[in-house]
């Protein structure tokens, strides 16, 4: 399996579908410690995303990211919108900046996705003014960013990678039901805001399970 942009309309309409089935779940999530509007504030960039998903797949990667960063800023809104945004277009920064130019190889490895990953999620933590532990998004994102870096050194096999990243988001998912929110409308709550699981945490970590999935898929396939 090829790392490359064509992957995308499939993996923005695994990631809707994933959404939409747990939509309910999420908002309630969000109701319990937030304001209710993180999975509609979701949708609607996952929407545009799927109505720009044809467009996305002729990008070389540095563009596609950069797309769907600016594309997530300007349609999500809230707190999450600027943090997925800001995710992305350091994506595409760290791309570029690694020499991973336009038109130039298009086809990612292992250990070049860890580290344009993990430049993603330094973006984010420092948008945020967060880190791990503050029963955020985050605590999904910083430990499968770990997740990747480790295994790309380790080299083991694409499927074992992947398995280690949807164990280490669900893990990170249920991490922040013990957590006291430390940032975000959740710490207006205080102590209140303990024993509920994070939406965006959630929200997170069904994306990337989506998104394993379909890499999953595409390794069994036969070619
Ligand atoms: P809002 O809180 O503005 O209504 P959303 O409901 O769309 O925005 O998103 C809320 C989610 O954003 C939270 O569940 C949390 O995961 C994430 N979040 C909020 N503030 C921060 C922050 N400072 N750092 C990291 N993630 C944050
Ligand atoms: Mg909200």
């Amino acid at each position: 399996m090829q790392f490359v942009t064509t992957l995308l309309p499939c993996l923005i309409e695994a990631v809707d579908k994933s959404i939409e089935a747990n939509a309910e779940q999420v908002t309630a999530l969000d109701q319990a410690i937030g304001d209710g509007d993180h999975v509609i504030n979701l949708q609607r960039g996952i929407k545009a995303l799927a109505a720009q998903s044809g467009e996305l797949a002729q990008l070389d990667w540095p563009k596609a990211w950069q797309k769907i960063g600016m594309t997530m800023m300007m349609t999500v809104g809230g707190a999450s919108g600027s943090l997925f945004g800001t995710l992305f277009i350091a994506m595409s920064k760290a791309a570029q900046s690694a020499g991973f130019v336009s038109g130039a190889d298009q086809v990612l490895n292992l250990e070049g996705f860890a580290n344009i990953f993990s430049d993603g999620v330094e973006a984010v933590k420092h948008r945020g003014k967060s880190d791990v532990g503050e029963k955020t998004m985050l605590d999904v994102l910083i430990p499968v960013a770990a997740s990747l870096r480790k295994d790309a050194v380790d080299t083991i096999g694409l499927a074992e990678v992947l398995a280690n990243v949807a164990m280490v988001a669900i893990r990170g998912m249920e991490s922040t039901k013990a957590m006291l929110a430390t940032k975000g409308r959740a710490s207006f709550l205080e102590e209140r805001s303990l024993g509920h699981i994070d939406a965006g945490a959630k929200t997170s970590q069904l994306i990337i399970c989506a998104l394993v999935s379909v890499l999953e898929d595409r390794l069994t396939a036969p070619s």
